[in-house]
């Protein structure tokens, strides 16, 4: 008979881990403590699905090529559901400058770098509907789970036996399954559950320095999205990062991550007026937010409190909790910015598929799935989180007008922006390679650590700023001072008030 799993929420590592444990033969029961969405169109979703429990459902998303790519050969019917609801491919192609197009041939394994994008309510609601067409799948919504049952033995090692929870109409009820998979997302209430059981669960923490905000839009009738121009429609001045994320059935939305010691900004970011002037203000967003063009359908989505979060389940390889793994935000939180916690919410799904599959032992299945997730996912984690710290100084130095930086950062700037952004503007299949370790095809930085890619890098550095004018990034947008001043906002207020502090 097949083992009973529970999988405790129907997020994304939710339903990819139903994916993943449905297509292994086991029998998956998912509760998600939400009502489902309703039955009715990706539109009528976006507006009114109560989905408390994932508080970005309503902020913008994108899957990577690596989550792309997952589906698109695990399960091609999901796809074809997705692409038929609206949802879009966004090719490696329009990743190409404007500069280098001419001598882009297109090759097949281009298609191992595409986008797969849409609002997330829309990804999720067609998601949801294919697991729930599954066999031996099943989605009960509105079912709080409220605590586990967990046993210790002599190891020290904590054993989970079961779980209860409130079903919809308030009743109460346990569940004893084999194992239980925990997709909560990032405020799991049960790894609370599992300290005061005893557990001491090590985490890693570190900021991502920033706060996200999102609007949404839709095209007006008889208008189409802009033509790709020469400014980037998304990007990175320092004191505010921005992106167009173009989404289903004539939607796209905006984000703005603005660091969180711009304090002045974030404050004036929420109010909807403000946010479209400092769209029109980017030149590779204003086109798309002309008033002409596309009309606002959303407030200003705010969120804060955005952090990473490595929590480490195994000890020098002993796993601490039996029959219990987390997946998803539960256990690995990332930065929104790098668009990479669903990916490495389906890419840990799938692992845990396959640690079940190849041992029934707990505690070996425990080792299997944390050791290949940390082997998988830590390379990328790491460097988010220095690229984080860079960004959270760069922040800091953006708000002092005195700042001059030190020979060492001159010159790491000058190889980042005038040797690695050159190379990649300039010759389409280093694009090729850097744009492979973003969407986590490849290892960060290995395209760099190879020799000739690296001597190509040292090239357009060394030849100088006239030879490799015409690869410059367009104006991407204002200088601080220069945006604040529009937006008529105090351009020292936030270095006095971090002096003083
Ligand atoms: C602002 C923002 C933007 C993002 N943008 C992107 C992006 O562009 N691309 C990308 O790949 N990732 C992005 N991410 C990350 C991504 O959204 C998360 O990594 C992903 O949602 C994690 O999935 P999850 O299943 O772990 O958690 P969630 O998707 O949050 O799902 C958790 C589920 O558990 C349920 N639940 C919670 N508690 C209980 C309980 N007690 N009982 C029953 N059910 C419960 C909830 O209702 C919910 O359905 C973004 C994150 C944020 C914050």
């Amino acid at each position: 008979m097949a083992e009973k799993a529970i999988i405790i929420g129907a997020g994304i590592g939710g339903l990819m881990s139903a994916m993943a444990l449905g297509h292994a033969g086991f029998d998956v029961t998912v509760l998600d403590r939400d009502p489902p969405p309703p039955d009715t169109s990706p539109d009528d979703v976006f507006e009114n699905w109560q989905h408390s429990g994932v508080g970005h459902v309503r902020h913008s998303h994108a899957f990577l090529a690596r989550l792309y790519v997952l589906i698109r050969d695990k399960y091609p019917e999901l796809l074809d559901d997705l692409l038929s609801a609206g949802c879009r491919i966004l090719p490696f192609e329009n990743m190409i400058p404007e500069v280098s197009r001419a001598g882009f041939t297109p090759r097949p394994s281009d298609d191992n770098l595409n986008i797969l994008t849409s609002r997330r309510t829309t990804l999720e609601l067609i998601m949801r509907r294919f697991v729930e067409r599954l066999p031996h799948v099943r989605i009960e919504p509105g079912v709080k789970v409220r605590s586990l049952e967990t046993r210790r033995n002599g190891a020290g090692q904590i054993t989970v036996t079961g779980l209860s929870g409130d079903l919809a109409d308030g009743t109460k009820q346990e569940w004893r399954p084999d194992f239980i998979v925990d997709a909560s997302g990032k405020n799991a209430p049960a790894m609370d559950w599992l300290k005061e059981a005893g557990l001491e669960i090590e985490e890693e923490s570190e900021p991502t320095g920033i706060l996200y905000f999102t609007r949404h839009y839709r095209l007006r009738d008889g208008q189409n999205e802009p033509d790709r121009g020469s400014s980037p429609t998304s990007g990175d001045l320092g004191y505010i990062k921005f992106g167009i994320f173009p989404a289903d059935n004539r939607r796209f939305s905006v984000t703005l991550a603005i660091p969180e010691i711009e304090m002045e900004l974030r404050k004036a970011a929420v109010d909807p007026a403000v946010f479209d002037r400092i769209c029109l203000s980017m030149p590779g967003m204003a086109p798309w937010v002309d008033p002409d063009r596309s009309e606002p359908v959303s407030r200003v989505f705010g969120m804060g409190e955005l952090i990473s979060r490595w929590r480490h389940m195994v000890k020098d390889g002993q796993p601490k909790v039996l029959n219990y793994f987390p997946v998803g935000d539960c256990v690995i939180r990332t930065n929104p910015l790098y668009g990479r916690g669903c990916s490495f919410a389906a890419i840990s799904a799938h692992l845990l598929g396959e640690a079940l599959t190849a041992s029934s032992d707990p505690a070996a299945r425990a080792r299997l799935y944390h050791e290949s997730v940390a082997r998988e996912l830590r390379p990328f984690y790491d460097s988010m989180v220095s690229q984080d710290q860079t960004a959270i100084k760069r922040a800091r130095n953006t708000l002092d007008p005195d700042y001059r930086p030190r020979l060492k950062a001159r010159l790491l700037k000058s190889f980042i922006e005038d040797g690695i952004v050159i190379a990649t503007r300039a010759d389409v299949n280093m694009l090729r390679r850097v744009m492979a370790a973003f969407h986590m095809m490849e290892a960060p930085n290995a395209w760099l650590k190879e020799p000739a890619n690296f001597a190509r890098v040292l090239m357009y550095w060394a030849r100088g700023k006239w030879l490799n004018a015409k690869y410059y990034p367009a104006n991407i947008g204002p200088e601080r001072d220069r945006l604040f001043a529009t937006l008529e906002l105090s351009v020292n207020a936030d270095l006095q008030r971090l002096n003083a502090a």
